[in-house]
């Protein structure tokens, strides 16, 4: 029998957190929680540590740990706050596997400890390999730490190359579903509203990925985690729409064989995998009928009228720490448009923007990086200050 996993779930609040959580209620033969960790909803995660009773808890806002504190208190269960102390916790012997589910940069710094720690990663945070994939590429393979992905494209892309170790891959084709807006454009996009954004057909996640999804900034975002996780050049990267959101992604090989990987989409499954790896574990999920689906549709993307794809691909290729400063400028515009602050369309203006007004460095080490998020999140509120909706 597989040995007992112990988690450490960073963000276990979120979309992605309660999921890994849901997974590992599942199966507590595999799985123990060893440690938990949420930024402000001190509520959902003082139930959470009651539910599953892990070794400690860090609760990010420092803020809300007296509370927290208080509410565990006479149970054996340690508690911390703040992002050094996650940062130490998540090195603890103790800790088989790290999910890093905390949303956008905020995850850097704790996905890089669990890194060095040479910890089994089972990375949700694309935010993290966006900002700093070449470091933590580079990182992972000095500390011995295996990357599995949670994010879904990338969960199929890896389970695509179990077995291929010696096989040169041509290139990789990343499914995107398109989001609420396939199809339209801009004359439409520039009344379009957070609440609507907010819809995605296929799926439901945070609040940032799901807006994401609808200027495909999440596909862009997507194509550098690809990049960095499995050690690919820029050309090789595809991106293809496909709006049934069947096909996860795909893998084209030397001697012109796809293989795809499919399933209903359900981020337990990739969460599952990511955790139990290389094991397969028999769940109860929903089984993939292709008598409901009668037809899978694939089209190009529409660079032009989700012009988030192409300042993101742009940025891919100029390297260093453009990404970055593309991430940096993006958390700023989503986090305004979510409050109606910004439009749709100026979105992207202010991301293309923002890329030509912070320096270019070419080698970035970690303190660049925390440099060049800064700026570009004060070129972006900047920016953002002078939309005509934020007056
Ligand atoms: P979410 O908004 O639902 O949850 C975010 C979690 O991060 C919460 O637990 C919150 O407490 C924590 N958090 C937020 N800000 C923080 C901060 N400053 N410091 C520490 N913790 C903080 O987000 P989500 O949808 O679960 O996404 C999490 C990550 O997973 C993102 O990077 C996202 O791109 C990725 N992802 C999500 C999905 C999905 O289906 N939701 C799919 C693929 C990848
Ligand atoms: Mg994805």
């Amino acid at each position: 029998m597989a040995q007992l996993k112990r988690v450490a779930i960073l963000g276990s609040t979120g979309s992605i957190g309660t999921q890994a959580l849901e997974v590992i209620a599942a199966h507590p033969q595999l799985f123990e929680v060893e440690v938990l960790c949420a930024h402000s909803n001190s509520n959902l995660l003082i139930t959470q540590a009651k539910q599953f009773r892990p070794n400690a808890v860090v609760v990010t806002d420092e803020t809300k740990y007296a509370e927290v504190k208080e509410a565990l208190g006479g149970l054996p269960i340690k508690v911390f706050a703040g992002h050094t102390s996650l940062a130490d916790v998540v090195a603890w012997e103790s800790v088989d596997v790290v999910v890093t589910a905390i949303v956008g940069f905020a995850g850097l710094h704790s996905t890089i400890a669990a890194v060095r720690a040479g910890k089994r990663i089972a990375l949700a945070n694309k935010e993290t390999l966006v900002v700093a994939g070449d470091l933590v590429a580079r990182l992972a393979m000095e500390h011995k730490a295996a990357i599995v992905p949670v994010d879904s494209e990338h969960s199929a892309i890896f389970q695509c190359l179990v077995g291929e170790k010696y096989n040169a891959v041509e290139k990789v084709i990343l499914t995107a579903s398109g989001g609420p807006f396939l199809g339209r454009k801009p004359n439409y996009l520039v009344n379009v509203k957070a609440s609507h954004a907010l819809q995605h057909p296929n799926w439901t996640m945070g609040a940032k990925i799901t807006i994401d999804s609808a200027t495909l900034m999440n596909k862009g975002l997507e194509m550098i985690e690809a990049k960095w996780l499995f050690g690919l050049q820029n050309e090789q990267i595809d991106v293809v729409i496909h709006p049934q959101s069947i096909i996860h992604s795909m893998v084209q090989f030397s001697d012109s064989s796809v293989k795809a990987q499919m399933g209903l989409p359900d981020m337990k499954l990739p969460i599952q995998y990511a955790l139990a790896f290389p094991d397969r574990v028999k769940n109860e999920f929903k089984r993939l009928d292709f008598k409901e689906f009668s037809k899978l549709s694939f089209e190009q993307p529409d660079y032009k009228t989700f012009r988030n794809l192409a300042l993101a691909k742009d940025a891919m290729y100029r390297g260093g720490n453009a990404p970055c400063v593309l991430n940096a400028a993006n958390e700023v515009v989503v986090h305004a448009f979510l409050q109606n602050r910004v439009s749709f369309i100026e979105m992207s203006d202010v991301i293309e923007t923002v890329a030509t007004r912070v320096a270019f460095i070419e080698q970035p080490g970690l303190e660049d990086h925390e440099q060049s998020d800064k700026e570009a999140r004060i070129r972006a509120a900047e920016l953002v200050k002078k939309s005509q909706l934020s007056h």
